[in-house]
C-alpha cells in the first residue's frame, strides 16, 4: 500500500440514530476535534448522508476539512466481525459484502456501521478507510473458552460461539494498564472491567484475551444498564411458554428493561448511588446484584489466569464510581487484593493505581480511549 503523507485520522462510531466522530492526528497523539449528531432520521438530520455531511462541515468550519491532505485515513468501528475479521482491515467493496453477511449476528449495529462506512466512502473514496472490530481482540479465544457447550453442528451452522465486543477498550486498557506498572504487555495478566452502560470482563494473558463475559451477542455476563446478563437460558422458555412473551418482547426485556433499570428503575449508577445514600432499598439491592456478579467474574477470571498483576476499572462506572469498585473487590485479601480507600476516593482523569502498598494485584482505574485506539490501528495499518 502507498503511504499517506497525513498524520490525521477520522473516527466514526457510526449508530442506528447517532454517529460519535473524533479527528485525531497521530504524530502527537492529540484529539483535534470531537462531537457527535445525534437524532438522524428525525427532524434536519434526514440520514446517515446528511449526519456524515454536517460531521464534515463541523470539520471544515474548524479549519479540519475532509478535503484535507492531512487526513491519512478513516477508522469506522465496526460491532460485529463474527470469525473472519480479526484484524483491523481496509476497507474494499468485499469486505463491505461481508460485514453485511454478518448482519444477522449484530442486527442492530452492523447496518449502522455499514452506511457509515458507505457514507464516507462516497466522500471521499480516494482515502483509506478501515474497519476495526468490537469483536476482534477476543479472537485468541481458546477453543474451549469460545465454544458453547450445546450440539456442535448446530452451533456451527449458525455461528452460535462467544465472540466478546469492547475489544478495542479491553485491548487499550489492558496495554495501559501494562504500561502504568513499567512493563511490557507480555509481561503481565490483567483482569479488565469495562463497566460503561454496557458492562464487559475480560482476562488478558500477557497481551492477550483468553476469556471475556459477552458472548454471541453482548447481551451476556455482567449486570449493565439495561441488560441483564448472566440468566439461565431456561427463563426464556419460561417466558414464552408460561408468560406468552413473543421472542421480540423477551428480546426487548432482556436488553433494553433489564439489568439495573429492570432492578431499581434507573440504570445510571450517580442516579443509585444518590438513592442509596437515601437509604433507598430497591437502588441497594440493584446496587448488590450488580457488584455480587462482577466479584463473580473477578474470582472466575483469577481463576482462569492464575497469576493476576492487575485489575484495571474503566469506562463510566468503572472510571468514576469508587463505590463500585469498593464493593466489587472488598474482602478480597485472600485473592492478594486490597483497595486503599484514600487513593480509591480520589477523582481524575488520568490512568492511576489505587491498590494499597501491600496489595500483591495492582488495582488501578485506567480511562479508556477506544477513538485512539481504533485511531492508531487504523493509521498503523495504512502505514504498514
Ligand atoms: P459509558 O457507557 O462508559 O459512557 O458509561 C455510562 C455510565 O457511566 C452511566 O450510565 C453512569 O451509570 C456511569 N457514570 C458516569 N459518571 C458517573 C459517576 N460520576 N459516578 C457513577 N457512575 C457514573
Amino acid at each position: 500500500m502507498n503511504r499517506t503523507p497525513g498524520t490525521r485520522v477520522l473516527v466514526l462510531n457510526s449508530g442506528s440514530s447517532s454517529v460519535k466522530y473524533q479527528l485525531l492526528d497521530m504524530a502527537g497523539g492529540t484529539r483535534l476535534a470531537s462531537g457527535l449528531v445525534e437524532r438522524i432520521g428525525d427532524g434536519p438530520v434526514a440520514d446517515h448522508a446528511a449526519a456524515l455531511k454536517q460531521v464534515a462541515d463541523e470539520l471544515a468550519a474548524q479549519g479540519l476539512g475532509l478535503d484535507s491532505p492531512e487526513l491519512a485515513a478513516v477508522g469506522h468501528r465496526v460491532v460485529h466481525g463474527g470469525i473472519r475479521f480479526t484484524e483491523p482491515t481496509l476497507i474494499t467493496d468485499e469486505v463491505v459484502t461481508a460485514i453485511e453477511e454478518l448482519v444477522p449476528l449484530a442486527p442492530l449495529h452492523n447496518p449502522a456501521n455499514i452506511t457509515g462506512i458507505k457514507v464516507a466512502r462516497e466522500l471521499r473514496p480516494d482515502l483509506p478507510q478501515v474497519a476495526v472490530f468490537d469483536t476482534a481482540f477476543h479472537s485468541t479465544l481458546p477453543e474451549y473458552a469460545a465454544r458453547y457447550a450445546i450440539d456442535t453442528a448446530t452451533a456451527d451452522e449458525h455461528g452460535v460461539r462467544r465472540y466478546g465486543f469492547h475489544g478495542t477498550s479491553h485491548a487499550y486498557v489492558s496495554r495501559a494498564t501494562a504500561e502504568l506498572l513499567g512493563k511490557d504487555p507480555s509481561e503481565v495478566n490483567v483482569i479488565v472491567l469495562h463497566l460503561g452502560n454496557g458492562a464487559s470482563a475480560s482476562a488478558v494473558r500477557g497481551g492477550t484475551c483468553v476469556d471475556t463475559s459477552m458472548g454471541l451477542t453482548p447481551l451476556e455476563g455482567l449486570v449493565m444498564g439495561t441488560r441483564s446478563g448472566d440468566i439461565d437460558p431456561a427463563v426464556i422458555f419460561h417466558l414464552s411458554r408460561v408468560g406468552g412473551l413473543s421472542t421480540d418482547e423477551i428480546d426487548d426485556l432482556l436488553n433494553k428493561r433489564s439489568g439495573l433499570l429492570g432492578l431499581c428503575g434507573d440504570n445510571d449508577m450517580r442516579e443509585i448511588g444518590r438513592r442509596m445514600g437515601e437509604g433507598d432499598v430497591t437502588a441497594q439491592l440493584a446496587f448488590d446484584v450488580y457488584v455480587h456478579r462482577l466479584r463473580k467474574y473477578v474470582g472466575a477470571y483469577t481463576a482462569v489466569l492464575g497469576r493476576v498483576d492487575a485489575i484495571a476499572f474503566t469506562a463510566g462506572v468503572g472510571e468514576n464510581s469508587a463505590a463500585v469498585r469498593e464493593a466489587a473487590l472488598r474482602g478480597l485479601t485472600a485473592l492478594g487484593v486490597e483497595v486503599d480507600a484514600v487513593r480509591n476516593a480520589v477523582r481524575s482523569p488520568s490512568a492511576r493505581l489505587i491498590s494499597a502498598a501491600e496489595s500483591r494485584v495492582a488495582v488501578a482505574v485506567v480511562p479508556t480511549d477506544e477513538e485512539m485506539e481504533i485511531a492508531s490501528q487504523a493509521y498503523a495499518l495504512v502505514q504498514a
